[in-house]
């Protein structure tokens, strides 16, 4: 029976493209791996899918008695409801430790980058496994992607020389026009308002508070209309009456280096004031790229039970 490979739910470019690469590695291993995933392609992924003649992963939502691997998160409340009917045989990511446990002991490649798809080239080197073109193409996509073109903080060295050997593989030559291309099929607002919050959207348990964060990155925020943005700010309202103590939109402009934020919470002084920005209509908080080193960590210590 064929092992499963599975990002997170709301999946990323990154955790897409992780569950296709980390099948390959693991076939090449001599394990059946099916790459899957916990839902359709985002515009962006859907770009660098059809870039590289890769197809869509199939879509997953029960793993009851199955066998796998996840990619790109440890967290329960990234995975599938049944998770604990599975069983884990490994993990490969580079986020911060989740609460994901296991009865049997499992292969972890963890490791502070900026993308799991750099650890998944770690270790198809450590095995000796070959990466075809395509699949080269698409990781060094995910690298460029969740390190925003190696603009983000979480970005290491690790990720540039991942990057660099996987575009020889793929023969790209212009990293930054790559980067952009694909960067301009993310900026696509054409999707409600609630699907574009659940675009890329992870719940998090900070001291017993359900915190939900979206984040859109767009080449510039100017593509958000005030209209729009009412419509974000009224649909997060309701996201967050779903059971949540907060429901936070985190707007991201690449260019200008800096994120907006949107938030309707239970205790939304305590949010404003742990991402250091003040209260107003446009709250920009400079700098601010990424939601796993500088959204999550600041809220998990306001939070902290
Ligand atoms: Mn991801
Ligand atoms: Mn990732």
């Amino acid at each position: 029976m064929s092992v499963l490979v599975l990002g997170h739910k709301n999946p990323d470019t990154d955790s897409i493209v992780s569950a296709i690469s980390y099948a390959h590695v693991l076939n090449q291993r001599g394990i059946q791996a099916t790459a899957v995933a916990q839902g359709t392609p985002a515009p962006e992924t859907e770009f660098v899918l059809n870039k590289f003649n890769l197809k869509a992963p199939e879509v997953v939502t029960s793993v009851a008695s199955k066998e796998l691997y996840l990619v790109d998160y440890s967290d329960l409340a990234q995975a599938p409801a049944d998770l604990k009917d599975a069983k884990i045989l490994g993990i490969v990511d580079h986020h911060k430790l989740g609460d994901v446990t296991t009865d049997t002991p499992l292969e972890c490649w963890i490791q502070p980058y900026g993308c799991s798809n750099t650890i998944i080239k770690m270790v198809a080197d450590y095995y000796n496994v070959t990466i075809p073109a395509d699949i080269a193409g698409a990781m060094l996509c995910a690298i460029l992607s969740d390190t925003v073109l190696f603009k983000s903080p979480t970005c290491t060295e690790f990720d540039k020389k991942a990057a660099e050997e996987l575009a020889k593989i793929a023969n790209v030559s212009d990293l930054e026009a790559l980067g952009m291309e694909m960067f301009k099929a993310k900026s696509n607002l054409n999707a409600s308002p609630r699907d574009l919050i659940f675009r890329d959207f992870k719940d998090f348990d900070m001291g017993g508070k359900k915190i939900g964060i979206g984040q859109l990155e767009l080449i510039s925020l100017s593509m958000v209309t005030p209209e729009l943005k009412e419509s974000l700010k009224k649909e997060l309202a309701d996201v967050k009456a779903e059971g949540r103590h907060s429901a936070v939109l985190v707007l991201t402009d690449i260019m200008k280096e800096g994120s907006e934020l949107l938030v309707v919470s239970d205790e939304e002084d305590v949010i404003i004031n742990a991402l250091g920005t003040q209260k107003s209509d446009n709250m920009w908080m400079p700098g601010v790229m990424s939601r796993k080193k500088q959204v999550v960590p600041p809220l998990q210590s306001a939070f902290k039970a």
